[in-house]
């Protein structure tokens, strides 16, 4: 194990490095962590007081095609990085996020839970902490100089989003809290046009935040939930889809990518087929946000929701995009301050989308931290990344189908880097101990998409889930580990 940075430098050399604010945590991060650290920190003055040497503002051409949208330049501040312009070099990003040079149990944590939510990279951390530091204020309601500077950084966030997913217009940006109350927002709001007997679609593989929230609605106005199946692949059947879009279809709530089985849907394909019965598209981008390009306009879906937690921003903050046609037809769903253009006791007047439809104080910080958070990815070519991430899929995936007792569960032709398996003769409670023991973190359970599980007769799975951060050298371990429980049965 490599020793603290306490332990291992001279006294004198860590009293120094702390009175200089070098802002770390000696007890908690490695040495080469912090050696690492230090020379990050170095690159960046240097680059700052040498413009244009750094090697994160090395031109690069990205790739062409719609794929590009996603990370689109940004015409904003020059402190933003360019698009695509930094290589992916994983240990290079791995240097970024302090918490993934920390041991547990004695060994360095390798964090395999990345569907469930990501790691914080450090210039997310100190965007945030210099917002609270300097520039915080509530925003819109005053003349003063930090409500301006506050407007003026959440208003950029909201910016950065429309860039990153190509909406047309940063109004067709809304922030919420995440993916679940982006998702009863839509319910709420779009429940006034659906009537009894009408059809919601929902797909087989969708989390409960994509279930529960429309069997609510449609108890409430006697609508009829249906379900698009599966094969035993985790594969959306279209030809079931097809059969059961017809006139009462009024809305298909569909998951871009599952969190259980990792399917891509074929979402371009099945919005098209829904549009053509006239019924409103609402796609869940959760697990698909921070690991393939997400084109609102490519799409064509009607909303389009994501957590910030899941894309390396910090939880209490998220985002539905609502086509531009929709923004004055659909009634505000909550109530307050800053959604008014005037109120009397009488009646109130409200304000144009998005504010419309954000009652009451934001989540200004938050916000601020997914801006960064975008800006950081959107240095990366986003080609690169999704390559990456499949080849630790395929690495995971071609190493346990050979462990005696393993069964994965979920071949789609098209995934995200998320592999669900069980392991014979334990429990997956049990499993998931024993990798936490070694310092690796998976989750285990039904990752809220029991109906996507009990396709295959299962309440629970082992799921370890991949990030731009991980490497195969942690793959080989979760291997290891694995192996060894086969082997001890
Ligand atoms: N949808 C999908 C596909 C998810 O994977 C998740 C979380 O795991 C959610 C929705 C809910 O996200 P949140 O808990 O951030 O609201």
């Amino acid at each position: 194990m490599a020793r603290s940075a306490q332990e291992s430098l001279p006294a004198s050399v860590v009293s120094a490095m702390e009175r200089g604010g070098s802002g770390m945590d000696f007890s908690e991060i490695d040495l080469q962590g912090v050696v690492a650290k230090l020379q990050i920190q170095s690159r960046d003055s240097l680059a700052q007081r040498l413009p244009g040497t750094s090697p994160y503002r090395a031109d690069r051409t990205g790739p062409s095609g719609a794929t590009q949208s996603q990370f689109s330049g940004n015409t904003g501040s020059s402190a933003s990085p360019a698009q695509h312009s930094r290589p992916l070099d994983i240990s290079s990003v791995r240097l970024d996020f302090p918490a993934l040079h920390q041991s547990i149990h004695g060994f360095p944590l390798v964090w395999f839970d990345n569907a469930a939510t990501t790691q914080k990279p450090r210039q997310v951390i100190e965007a945030m902490s210099s917002f609270y530091a300097l520039d915080y204020s509530n925003i819109h309601r005053a003349a003063h100089t930090l409500a301006a500077r506050a407007t003026d950084h959440y208003e950029g966030a909201r910016e950065t989003v429309r860039e990153f997913i190509h909406a047309q217009s940063k109004d067709d940006i809304v922030f919420v809290r995440g993916t679940t109350e982006g998702i009863n927002f839509i319910a709420h709001t779009i429940k006034g046009f659906l009537r009894e007997g009408d059809e919601i679609l929902l797909s087989e593989v969708e989390h409960h935040a994509n279930i529960v929230p429309w069997q609510m609605i449609a108890r409430e106005v006697r609508a009829r939930i249906r379900v698009i199946p599966i094969d035993d692949s985790g594969e959306i059947l279209i030809e079931e889809y097809r059969r059961l879009l017809g006139p009462r279809t009024r809305l298909v709530s569909l998951s871009h990518a599952s969190n259980t089985l990792g399917t891509v849907l074929p979402i371009e394909e099945m919005t098209q087929m829904a549009h053509h019965h006239g019924a409103r598209v609402v796609i869940d981008a959760a697990q698909s946000i921070a690991h393939m390009p997400v084109d609102v306009q490519a799409i064509g879906c009607d909303f389009l929701v994501f957590s910030g937690h899941k894309i390396f921003a910090p939880t209490g903050i998220g985002v539905v995009y609502v086509h531009p046609q929709l923004h004055d037809v659909l009634p505000p769903w909550q109530g307050g301050g800053n959604m008014i253009r005037r109120v009397s006791f009488d009646e109130t007047i409200y304000s144009d989308a998005p504010a419309k439809f954000e009652a009451g104080t934001p989540s200004i910080g938050d916000a601020v931290g997914l801006g960064a958070a975008l800006q950081y990815l959107r240095q990366f070519d986003p080609i690169s990344v999704e390559a990456h991430e499949h080849a630790l899929l395929e690495h995971a995936t071609r190493e346990l189908k050979g462990i005696r007792g393993v069964t994965i569960y979920g071949h789609a032709t098209k995934k995200i880097g998320v592999v669900s398996f069980t392991l014979d003769g334990y429990t997956t409670e049990m499993v998931g101990k024993e990798l936490d023991r070694r310092g690796i973190a998976v989750r285990t359970g039904h990752h809220c998409a029991q109906p996507s599980l009990r396709h295959f007769g299962l309440e629970s799975t082992v799921r370890p889930s991949f990030a731009i951060y991980n490497t195969h050298e942690e793959v080989e371990r979760l291997i290891e580990a694995i192996v060894h429980l086969s082997r001890r049965r």
